[in-house]
């Protein structure tokens, strides 16, 4: 054990080193190259181009994708179009058991896909292990339930499916967004086409795998990869009912506009910068995890992180002390080594976004802190960051960095809290921070946020709906009203 000294005038901390424990990458084999799946065959793309998709921790190349070109979105979108009056006619109990089985199948190989999501992205084995995989099956065992009930969900409204529909996903949570959007839609009778993001496409092509050991109908499932451009055709594509997009708030606005006129239903799930709201009657230790958590996970790679810390003035230092000796612990580096709690960061795009920004906060006057902490010499990283003093108006304050990057701001009082919570242009989520249950009520009435967790972060359930206000977005994903969203009533 060694005693390390650490800046800022935090008082020392213990620390011993730990026996690395690597996840074994032998579980995973990639093929070298992977075309389009399209009516439940794998199909070398028309455009003729691939791109490499590689290890945010290592750099090291992992496998050549299909870059789709226009002809290849037209190929799954008929083919979607081909499976959907079959599939829609299926009866919904036989529709449910194949979500049931991509359900117990994403379990068998949960193992083997987690692997492949920290491998492809960079994040902790850990979280991709517990969280990611088995939230995803749930996500199609809780949808498998809803398929033969569609008429309980919405009593006299008759319920149908709308066709195909185009998805779109991003990079923090591939497998995870898959399953958010696939699930509902299987359930409701449609037929999709799923885009996955271009760095981050292999366990979305595993999940073609899946599919075929899950016997799905050829067609029902379609994924084509590819980066923007193939995205933006999907969108165009005359051929589609429905468009589900989760990314960036100006993609989300283009394709809005994209849409504007021709009738298709669409929701947009956005980004967000999130408050996370500490009382100072609130359990601080457990205050510290939920923090901690709340910006920290996925190396902030999340839509609804707390990045806003918006602490009561009076425990202030305290809290920041806390805050400071817990971040010195986290462990960062090999996303497959058990004991890692920071991975890599998912892309130099990115990387290059979130030390920009942090150099803002620093210009403009905010205090910066980081742990002591070795970033590895290959690969993308950023060590846990806090921010003090800092200003509303400062970018680190305002704009979504989607790094380890947290901002504490004050308030005195509740209502100071909530005028600052809610003083930004989205509205996903908030953490609110107190011993009296009455006070997180009153704060959950009037904070604009999709979701309010209160004495807890970031806790998912496929029961529990999720969605923005404001530029988050709109529309819901989870529990009924996730089933809305691919639906028509007459
Ligand atoms: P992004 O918008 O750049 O990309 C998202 C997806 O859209 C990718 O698959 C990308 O290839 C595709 N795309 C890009 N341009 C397109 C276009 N013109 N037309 C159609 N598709 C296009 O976002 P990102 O950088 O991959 O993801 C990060 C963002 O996603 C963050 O802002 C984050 O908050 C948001 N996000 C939101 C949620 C949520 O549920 N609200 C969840 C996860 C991530």
């Amino acid at each position: 054990m060694a005693v390390e000294k650490q800046r800022g005038g935090v008082p020392a901390v213990a620390t011993w080193e730990y026996a690395s424990a690597p996840e074994s990458r032998e579980i995973v084999s990639f093929k070298e190259r992977y075309g389009i799946f399209v009516g439940g065959e794998e199909v070398a793309p028309r455009s003729r181009s691939w791109f490499t998709t590689v290890s945010p921790a290592t750099e090291e190349p992992l496998a050549e994708v299909a870059q789709a070109g226009p002809k290849d979105v037209e190929l799954a979108v008929d083919a979607a179009r081909d499976a959907f009056e079959p599939w829609s006619a299926w009866k919904p109990a036989e529709r449910a058991k194949v979500l049931f089985r991509i359900a117990r199948v994403l379990q068998e190989r949960s193992r083997e896909l987690a692997v492949a999501e920290s491998l492809d992205g960079g994040k902790p084995i850990k979280e991709s292990r517990d969280v990611d995989l088995p939230l995803a099956a749930a996500h199609f065992f809780y949808y498998a339930g809803w398929a033969d009930k569609l008429e309980y969900a919405f009593p006299n409204r008759r319920p149908r499916p709308l066709g195909v529909a185009a998805q779109i996903v991003p990079w923090n949570f591939p497998l995870l967004m898959l399953a958010w959007k696939i699930a509902p839609a299987l359930a409701c009778g449609n037929t999709v086409v799923l885009k996955p993001a271009e760095t981050t496409p292999l366990t979305a092509l595993l999940f073609a795998d899946v599919c075929r050991q899950a016997q799905v109908p050829p067609g029902v499932v379609n994924i084509v990869t590819g980066d923007g451009e193939t995205g933006a055709h999907l969108v165009r594509s005359p051929g589609i009912d429905k468009v589900a997009f989760t990314g960036s708030t100006e993609v989300g606005k283009a394709i809005q506009r994209e849409l504007a006129g021709r009738g298709i239903p669409l929701t947009l799930e956005l980004g967000g910068k999130a408050a996370n709201v500490v009382f100072e009657d609130a359990a601080l230790d457990q205050a510290v995890e939920g923090i901690v958590n709340g910006i920290y996970f996925n190396q902030g790679h999340v839509c609804c992180a707390g990045s806003r810390l918006l602490v009561q003035e009076s425990i202030h230092d305290q809290l920041v002390r806390k805050l400071k000796r817990r971040m010195a612990t986290l462990r960062l580096g090999d996303p497959l080594d058990k004991n890692t709690d920071i991975g890599a960061i998912n892309s130099r795009a990115q990387l290059d976004r979130i030390t920009e920004l942090v150099a803002s906060g620093s210009e403009e006057g905010a205090e910066i802190y980081q742990p002591p902490c070795r970033l590895p010499e290959k690969g993308w990283w950023f060590a846990p960051t806090v921010f003090t003093n800092v200003a509303q108006s400062h970018r680190i304050a305002r704009e979504e960095i989607f790094g380890p990057v947290l901002s504490v701001l004050t308030f005195r009082t509740p209502d100071e809290a909530v005028e600052k919570a809610n003083n930004t242009m989205y509205g996903l989520s908030a953490g609110v921070w107190t011993e009296k249950g009455s006070r997180i009520l009153w704060m959950a009435d009037r904070l604009r946020a999709g979701v309010v967790w209160g004495n807890t972060f970031n806790r998912f359930d496929p029961a529990s709906p999720f969605g923005g206000y404001k530029e988050s977005g709109f529309g819901r994903e989870g529990g009924r009203h996730g089933l809305e969203a691919y639906l028509r009533f007459s």
